[in-house]
């Protein structure tokens, strides 16, 4: 029997305005081309149009508006982009029924409406990437990144001058692209942006459909859509904004995993101040506090900076009691390093060298107390594990809920015979030292 293969959704393209709006149209075709599309020459054949826009004079922006009135009425399935894409309100409020609105440059967020608007039918037979795409993880994880760059301007930082402002993903696409993850092995999604609290302030929080059902782009509303997919969800470079508290409600209902991962980088006011670091002025103790009243098990992962440009004794004793009384499941730190352009270079007060290794050894020595006593009072409790390798003398290695991969503690299974990578398994904890567990599965 013959096989039929789907034949490709096509993208019709008008584009307007000047040269440099043209190679934009080049490189989103190229993409789209290579993505699997085809173009489409007319109106009638596409199932997407994409309208490029110019908005440089007032006579461009009226002939671009022209140009999404006529593919509007044409064809009726419309994305717009380009320089007009500034204008999202006026585009919007005009035509109502545009299914996109993508600003200059921005190719990924273009081709990412696309994907949305006319899905490619997966084919064995036609796709030569899997329909997760191609990863560097292994199959049962993956990272998911839902925005680029940042508004933020930390001193000792310099991503923002090397990505821009913050950028975040329409949640459609995002929850798309989950979706196919799953569908294609993945076991747990791992959240990463520059600021995942921030998601979606770029977006003005505006709402998307997703499966019928509105969804904001906004953390919360992400979180909780991501948690109805059937993977882990796990989230990073999560900022303590106030709204985060109403992240936590979904982790003690299960649709997110109970891990936070907060960068506070340091605990003292000065020190923060100095390093302009978001969301310092929130009382960060009381709200962890409240945290696990809410989700007893919650694991908090961080990283600080010691010996940042001005830390005196009294700043580093601060945040050793405010470590203290943290309690934090994981901690890395760093000794502060100066970045070429980062502001913080130029700030009086360097730490000498010697002073930092020694505050650097007292915090590792701080925290890899806490951890080894938290650990500890995990014996002879029942967990849940995913397993990342397997070997045939019944050896494993695995992470709880409390474990990201690469950065925190993992889990060390014995007799675990027939149990595979990727594997959900119950565990019994036997043991644990300052950053590991040890285990058996059960049944
Ligand atoms: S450290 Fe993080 S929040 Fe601060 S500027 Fe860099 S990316 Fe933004």
């Amino acid at each position: 029997m013959a096989t039929i293969l789907p034949s490709p959704p096509k993208v019709g393209m008008v584009s307007l305005g000047c040269p440099k709006a043209l190679v934009d149209s080049e490189r989103i075709l190229t993409k789209l081309r290579s993505d699997g599309y085809q173009l489409s020459p007319d109106y009638d054949a596409a199932d997407v149009v994409l309208v490029n826009t110019c908005g440089f004079l007032d006579s461009a922006k009226e002939e671009s508006l022209a140009a999404i009135g006529e593919a509007i009425a044409e064809n009726g399935r419309v994305i717009v982009t380009g320089c007009m894409g500034k204008d999202a309100d006026l585009i919007r409020a005009k035509f109502p029924q545009v299914l996109a609105v993508t600003g200059p440059h921005q190719y990924e967020q273009v081709v990412g409406a696309v994907h949305v608007a006319a899905p490619i039918p997966p084919s064995a037979y036609l796709n030569l990437v899997p329909e997760g795409g191609l990863k560097l993880t292994p199959r049962h994880y993956s990272y998911l990144k839902i925005s680029e760059g940042c508004n933020h301007r930390c001193a000792f930082c310099i991503i923002p001058s090397l990505r821009g402002d913050l950028v975040s993903r329409r949640p459609d696409a995002i929850l798309r692209e989950a979706e196919k993850l799953v569908a294609a092995g993945t076991k747990e999604l791992l959240v990463i942006s520059q600021d995942t609290s921030a998601y979606g302030v770029d977006l003005r929080h505006a709402e998307w459909s997703w499966k019928g059902e509105p969804v904001r782009a906004h953390m919360t509303d992400l979180a909780r859509e991501l948690g109805k997919l059937g993977a882990w969800v796990r989230l990073h470079y999560v900022y303590p904004y106030p709204h985060v508290d109403r992240v936590i409600p979904l982790m003690a209902e299960g649709l997110v995993l109970p891990y936070l991962d907060i960068p506070f980088q340091h605990a003292s006011p000065s020190v923060l101040k100095a390093m302009k670091r978001p969301a310092n002025e929130a009382k960060v103790l009381e709200r962890i506090r409240s945290w696990r009243e809410i989700c007893p098990d919650i694991a908090i992962r961080s990283s600080f900076v010691v010996g940042f440009p001005g830390e005196t004794d009294a700043d580093f004793d601060y945040l050793m009691q405010w470590l203290e009384e943290a309690q934090l499941d994981r901690v890395g730190a760093f000794r502060f390093e100066p970045v070429e352009g980062a502001a913080a270079n130029s700030l009086p007060g360097v730490v000498p060298e010697e002073v930092k290794e020694e505050r650097y050894a007292r915090l590792m020595e701080l925290t890899a107390r806490i951890s080894a006593a938290k650990l500890q009072a995990k014996i002879g409790r029942e967990i849940d594990v995913i397993v990342d390798l397997a070997d045939e003398e019944g050896g494993a290695t695995g992470r709880s809920m409390a474990d990201a991969p690469e950065i925190d503690g993992e889990v060390h299974l014995r007799d675990a015979h027939g149990i595979a990578q990727g594997d959900f398994v119950r565990v019994l904890v036997e043991d644990a030292d300052e950053h590991d567990l040890f285990g058996v599965p059960l049944g």
